[in-house]
């Protein structure tokens, strides 16, 4: 067995009102962000699988579709997207004892699927490692020194003494989680604790180079050519430390542009020496917007600087929004954005 940290979100009073609430069988729904990554529905499989097992009907209901470098997760098949099974999703959430948001910290990441878990008669639990969560949620599990909700995950089974249940399967989805948001365990959110989880994770049966293979190096050609249209596309600005890649739409279809190809370009930024904000502004014809990704190294706090212009959030280091301009104004928007900020 590992050693178990004891941390803020696990006091011993949250977990037995969980453990009560978990007593008897119920109708349960997982809920993760929206476009969720491996993180989002690796933590949501996981809990899944582990419900399921002490049995309770559970189900995954997720906002959107989702890359399909994440479709070989167990349990993928039974997942309801929203988008394409409103009623029936909206049917189970309003009809859930007990809904589970996980990955996020407010509704308003699920889009109109927010508006039916507000509403439904279900106790709300968030599991999240986002900082200053929304006070949507009957019971919180929040923790944002955690490098990932799968880690924390894995330490909510443990403080409910449920480890029996982390079979091969829990432990594949809680470590492809681990796995992708911490940049394969490099970020700073890592810490002995998450080496120990993992540890034990693959004890349990997650096959690690397995996990990497068909996340890491699942891509088609495609996808190659476009991070070399990303990475010719980047810009220095040398003042700011600053690296950003711009991609059109017509860059997107030229290299035949599926959900999940640019996870990961914006990463590149950072490995230039030096460099302190790495960001990607993706445009999307069928959204109308310029999907923005920013990672950053040290005290930049790119969370605040994407909610402050990008209406969006995320971590100090890692964090997402949107703007609503053409890719070019984004791009002027942006830049005077930054030094606004930095001064
Ligand atoms: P990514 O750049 O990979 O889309 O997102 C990086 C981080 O920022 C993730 O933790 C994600 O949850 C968060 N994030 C991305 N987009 C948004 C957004 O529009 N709003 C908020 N609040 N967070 C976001
Ligand atoms: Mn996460």
């Amino acid at each position: 067995m590992p050693t178990i940290a004891i941390f803020v979100f696990m006091t011993d009073a949250k977990l037995s009102q969980l453990a009560q609430w978990l007593a008897k069988p119920l109708h349960i729904v997982i809920i993760p962000h929206k476009n969720p990554d491996g993180d989002a529905m690796g933590s949501c499989l996981a809990w899944q699988k582990v419900l399921q097992q002490f049995n309770h009907h559970a189900l995954v209901i997720a906002p959107n579709s989702y890359p399909t470098f994440l479709h070989w997760l167990p349990g993928n098949e039974n997942v309801i997207n929203y988008e394409t099974e409103q009623e029936n999703a909206e049917s189970l959430v309003a009809n859930a004892d007990l809904i589970f948001t996980l990955d996020f910290n407010t509704l308003k990441r699920i889009d109109d699927l927010g508006v039916c878990v507000s509403s439904s008669r279900a106790k709300k639990i968030m599991i999240d490692h986002h900082q200053e969560p929304d006070d949507y949620a009957d019971l919180m599990f929040s923790e944002p020194s955690m490098g990932s909700t799968c880690e924390l995950v894995y330490h909510i089974i443990i403080g409910l003494q449920k480890q029996q249940y982390i079979d091969s399967d829990v432990a594949t989805c809680l470590y492809t989680g681990i796995l992708t948001d911490t940049g394969s365990f490099r970020f700073p959110s890592v810490t002995p604790t998450t080496h120990r989880a993992v540890a034990d994770l693959i004890e349990r049966g997650a096959n690690h180079s397995d996990i990497h293979d068909r996340i890491k190096d699942s891509a088609r050609p495609d996808r190659l050519k476009l991070l070399g249209t990303a990475l010719s596309n980047m810009t220095f600005l040398a003042d700011y430390n600053t690296a950003y890649i711009t991609l059109s739409q017509e860059e997107l279809d030229r290299c035949n542009y599926q959900k999940g190809d640019t996870e990961g370009f914006v990463n590149y930024g950072l490995s230039i020496s030096g460099i302190q904000l790495a960001v990607i502004m993706t445009e999307s014809k069928k959204e109308n917007i310029i999907k923005m990704s920013f990672r950053s190294k040290g005290e930049f706090a790119a969370n605040t600087f994407a909610k402050t212009f990008f209406e969006g959030g995320g971590h100090t280091n890692a964090a997402g929004g949107k703007s609503d301009k053409s890719l070019v104004e984004t791009e002027k928007y942006f830049k005077a954005a930054l030094k606004t900020f930095l001064n």
